[in-house]
């Protein structure tokens, strides 16, 4: 699964050497030429020195304390611990010389988000030549609102197979051919084409292949509905997930004025198959039609009529912003955007130990104390790097990305002048590992940076190994990717110095079983502060050689995203 990686990132190293162009590369003397070997991602001693001092154990630890203690009660969204973490973290940022950077240079990015819970009929009915059909709700289908009003729905619309739904012209893929599926039910196959290593980054899934893509798809399209056919291969996960995910409320930011569908929905494999035979066709041969480029949209001579009304809330939460302006009279009009989501669950359900509060001290006090370490760093520097430094603490990460989201619809720096996003969501609290895990590798040439750093430590970066999951999409830096800004995100390492082999991998999966999202994710006395320490120092050097480098850090030719990045600096 990995091995496309590798030959893309040793490819990608030589470009990005010049590509990056640091006045640090041009050795002054021919002996120093011969000797030193400086190269564009070394540390000056003095940057070193001050990411000792200020990101220590202490300086990571009493943030995670504070933030992920009972009287935050969980930090959910519109709580009173949401306001009293935002404070926080504005008071820190100001403390240490940082400047506003929200709304009208506030500390604060406010906004509303929407609670959407649809009700559904019991049975959802398609009049078909051979005769009427039904789908079970829950069992057999699932659906969401794609409007924030009272009611929504459509009537007599005809159902269209459109493949995957994807038009990449980077692929040179279309699954519309320019037919006008307005109005109409859009039948569409999960993931995206990864049988071919040529096609969308082979296994790895790319932005294409996530339900997310599928709905903007069809909105862009005019479509009142979607059905996505749920596979547990193409999903990554089984239809339980699918259930519990899309029952109950739905958070979303305001509807402004993007394109909606009326109904988001997934039908399990099963019965879009009987769905579709009903129409007189097979659903198997229907998918293998969806493997070619010359695929065209096929109207499957089946129309429904759905109507069902919605309950919407409102509540209001925010991000966090702060600037350190940098030095260079021009480049400080561009930014280094380091990120971390703030918001956690609140309180909830009991666990078995009847623990109620959510405190997310892994998930995300961690991070957030990452960047206030940074921050304190970059303050306490003896010069000022040459891009300024923003401090983005976002809300409503765990309902859906929806602070970055409003961050990036609402960027309080312009797209364009955003060189880089670092972005932390969670943090090692184990211990030292030989080894860190960057999500996303091969997208951007941050992944030389962050190669040469992490070797400088000692240590091997590996690719993510489950590149099939999409976990690159799942985490705020998906949102700044989306208007164009490269990212770094890292997952910890798994091989823990002085533990025997397998040792992190297990750890990782008891945690995942019993803490991950459960009140249990709090801080306590077995947490070691030297791991996060070393994963929060590569963090810091990034972002100072990309404050100070020539040019900004560029896509990898033909990313998925290179387009956006060309729009964000045209304007
Ligand atoms: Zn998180």
């Amino acid at each position: 699964m990995s091995h496309h990686f590798s030959a893309r990132s040793l490819a990608l190293s030589a470009a990005f050497a010049l590509a990056i162009g640091v006045a640090a590369c041009t050795p002054s003397t021919e002996q120093k030429a011969a000797s030193a070997a400086p190269s564009a991602f070394d540390i000056p001693k003095e940057v070193e020195a001050t990411a000792k001092r200020e990101i220590t154990a202490a300086t990571l630890g009493a943030p995670i304390r504070y933030l992920a203690s009972d009287a935050l009660e969980g930090r959910g969204p519109a709580t009173r611990g949401d306001t009293l973490a935002r404070l926080y973290l504005a008071t820190e940022l100001e403390s240490l010389g940082f400047q506003p950077a929200g709304t009208d240079k506030s500390w604060q990015q406010e906004f509303d988000i929407v609670g959407v819970t649809a009700q559904l009929p019991k049975a959802w009915n398609f009049k078909a030549k051979t005769g009427p059909v039904d789908l079970k709700l829950f069992d057999e289908f699932i659906a969401g609102s794609g409007v924030q009003t009272e009611s929504a729905g459509f009537k007599d619309a005809e159902l269209v197979f459109v493949g995957y739904g994807i038009e990449a012209p980077e692929y040179q893929w279309d699954d519309f051919k320019g037919v006008d599926v307005k109005g109409k039910v859009l039948v569409m196959l999960n993931n995206d084409p990864d049988w071919d290593d040529k096609l969308f980054a082979g296994k790895t899934r790319l932005y294409y292949g996530r339900w997310t893509y599928k709905y903007e798809s069809a909105a862009r399209h005019g479509a009142a509905g979607v059905i996505i056919v749920h596979t547990t291969p193409s999903a990554g996960y089984p239809w339980q997930v699918v259930q519990s995910s899309w029952s109950g409320e739905q958070f979303e930011l305001p509807a402004e004025d993007e394109p909606r569908v009326q109904l988001k929905g997934w039908a399990t494999e099963d019965s879009v198959r009987r769905l579709v035979k009903a129409g007189g066709f097979d659903l198997d041969a229907l998918v293998a039609q969806a493997r070619e480029r010359s695929f065209q949209p096929v109207p499957l001579g089946i129309s429904t009529s759905i109507q069902f009304k919605n309950k919407v809330s409102r509540v209001r939460t925010g991000n966090v912003a702060g600037i350190l302006p940098g030095s260079d009279p021009k480049l400080k009009e561009e930014v280094v955007l380091y990120s971390a989501h703030h918001d956690h669950f609140g309180i909830g359900p009991a666990d078995s130990t009847g623990d109620t509060i959510y405190n997310g001290a892994e998930d995300n006090a961690a991070g957030c104390a990452q960047l206030i370490a940074i921050a304190r760093a970059f303050a306490a520097l003896p010069e000022r790097p040459r891009r300024s430094v923003l401090m983005l603490f976002v809300a409503g990460e765990e309902q859906g990305l929806l602070g970055s989201k409003y961050y990036s619809l609402h960027p309080t720096i312009p797209a364009g002048k955003i060189a880089a996003n670092i972005n932390f969501d969670g943090g090692n609290f184990l211990g030292r590992t030989k080894d860190l895990t960057q999500v996303g590798m091969g997208k951007s040439s941050l992944d030389a940076i962050a190669k040469a750093l992490v070797e400088k430590q000692g240590r091997t970066l590996n690719p993510d190994q489950f590149a099939d999951k999409g976990y690159y999409y799942r985490s705020d830096q998906f949102s700044f990717a989306k208007i164009g800004v490269p990212a770094l995100y890292f997952d910890n390492g798994l091989d823990y110095i002085g533990k025997p082999e397998g040792w992190g991998r297990e750890k990782e999966e008891q945690w995942t079983e019993h803490v991950y999202h459960q009140p249990s994710d709090e801080i306590n006395d077995t947490w070691v502060f030297d791991g996060m320490i070393e994963d929060a120092e590569v963090g810091l050097y990034a972002g100072w050689l990309v404050a100070q480098a020539d040019a900004m850090p560029s896509w990898t030719p033909g990313d998925e995203f290179e387009a956006a990045r060309k729009k964000a600096l045209a304007q």
